[in-house]
């Protein structure tokens, strides 16, 4: 195939047909005319995610109370039987991921329980591009543990502003440093962190490691166990498309089992236990011991729906679906977006690519704004990033090209200049 068929639609449609799972988009409801790439902040709906839900509110109608422990997802055992789906996608055993709480509520439980400062080993080891949230949760545990934040957490440079280096993260694990929270893939960029190699720097320094998988769960496999990660913890509302605000996820490594939970509530018990209503906590004795209070039912209903489409797509396909959109997308910007002021942020090559494409260009805020009205939903992320994210399951090659043809354009009628370069509320 020569040159100019690659960059037609004709080849787009072409790529569409060769893909194995394009017939998912149909499990999802997307709006004629709205290209949605804004995936990797909030996925959308899907049809089984919404049945999910209706049939955990018919249980609730039909069942009441006794829905806990008598309907098809017992609610009462919801988080560990889901967290047995998710294991898969994590790299785990069915014991050590439980469904519960939020990405910085389970980032709170997790360094409570494995931070432990002893004598000149007490300082949080992270990087300075994670997200603030991630941040704030572990300023706040050193504050809790009687430490200033600033001489105690200890943020690894990025030298380009977009990446970070995995030879700076290595030289930073000294003797100092107690754990080490960092990212799966970083969240503006979308550069991934060989979290293998970081783990096993870790370990060598005799430092407990642990990752954020919100960019990654869903979108990448990864391998936890094999790994040895100590501990993770993500949000299900973004490629796992579980909706808004619905529960997390977190893994806890089997050499863990046993550890107090740092944040304890009457759902860390042991379940044959816990309605003893004693006050001496017995813990459950695998990653469960980590949830705090009653789960979130409703919540977690999507899930129940989405992963079930995750088991059957399987995640190496949806990656290897996923790097061919990024792949598409990034040669269309390096042809067809020459000479209009953007730098691409995401790092090329496939290994450290994690699922979107970050640029940035300084009238971003305005840019997003056109392409919206344009019917292409990006993700402006301030103070000049754009972040496009194709998801494998209900995105197109034909989206691709589109969207291109459509900012292409914007640029060349400078339309963008209709609109203010401020981003907007929740942006
Ligand atoms: C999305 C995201 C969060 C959000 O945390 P919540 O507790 O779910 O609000 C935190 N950290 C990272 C890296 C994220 O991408």
């Amino acid at each position: 195939m020569n040159d100019t068929n690659i960059y037609s639609l004709e080849y787009a449609k072409t790529l569409d047909k060769q893909d194995e799972l394009h017939a998912y988009r149909d499990e999802f409801y997307t709006k004629e005319g709205v290209i949605y790439f804004d995936g990797n902040s909030l996925g959308l709906l899907s049809k089984r995610a919404e049945k999910s839900v209706k049939m955990v509110m018919n249980a609730w109608k039909d069942n009441a109370i006794e829905a806990w422990t008598q309907t098809d997802n017992p609610w009462y055992y919801l988080s560990e039987s889901l967290g047995e789906k998710m294991a898969p996608l994590v790299g785990a055993n069915a014991k050590e991921v439980v469904v519960t709480g939020s990405t910085t509520v389970n980032l709170h439980q997790l360094v409570a329980t494995f931070y432990k400062p002893q004598e000149s080993r007490t300082k949080i080891l992270a990087d300075e591009l994670n997200f603030p949230s991630d941040i704030y949760a572990l300023k706040s545990q050193l504050q809790l543990k009687g430490y200033s934040a600033n001489d105690h957490l200890i943020q690894v440079k990025s030298r380009d502003g977009h990446t970070i280096n995995e030879e700076d993260i290595i030289a930073a694990m000294t003797d100092e440093i107690a754990i080490i929270v960092l990212p799966s893939v970083l969240y503006r960029s979308g550069q991934i962190l060989d979290m293998e190699r970081l783990t096993d720097a870790a370990h060598k320094h005799g430092i407990i490691i642990g990752f954020d998988l919100c960019h990654s769960i869903g979108a990448i496999p990864h391998k936890l166990d094999e790994w040895g990660v100590d501990f993770a913890f993500w949000c299900n509302y973004k490629h796992l498309n579980a909706g808004p605000g619905s529960l997390g996820g977190l893994y806890v490594n089997e050499k863990h089992f046993g550890e107090n939970p740092g944040l304890a509530g009457w759902f860390s018990s042991d379940k044959e236990k816990q309605f003893d209503m004693k006050h001496e906590l017995i813990p459950a004795t695998d990653a469960g011991a980590f949830q705090i209070g009653t789960p979130h039912v409703l919540s977690a209903a999507p899930l129940i729906g989405s992963l079930e489409m995750f088991r059957e797509a399987g995640i190496e396909r949806i990656r290897t679906k996923s790097l061919k959109l990024t792949d598409y997308l990034l040669n269309l910007i390096s042809k067809e977006l020459q000479g209009y002021g953007f730098v691409v942020g995401t790092p090329l090559s496939e290994e450290q690519r994690g699922a979107h494409v970050f640029i940035e260009h300084e009238e971003a805020a305005r840019i997003c704004k056109a392409l919206k009205a344009d019917g292409v939903i990006p993700d402006f992320r301030a103070p000049n990033g754009i972040r496009l994210a194709p998801v494998a399951l209900y995105n197109s090659f034909e989206e691709i090209f589109i969207t291109i043809t459509k900012l292409k354009k914007i640029m060349d009628d400078k339309r963008y200049k209709n609109y203010s370069n401020n981003r907007g509320v929740v942006a």
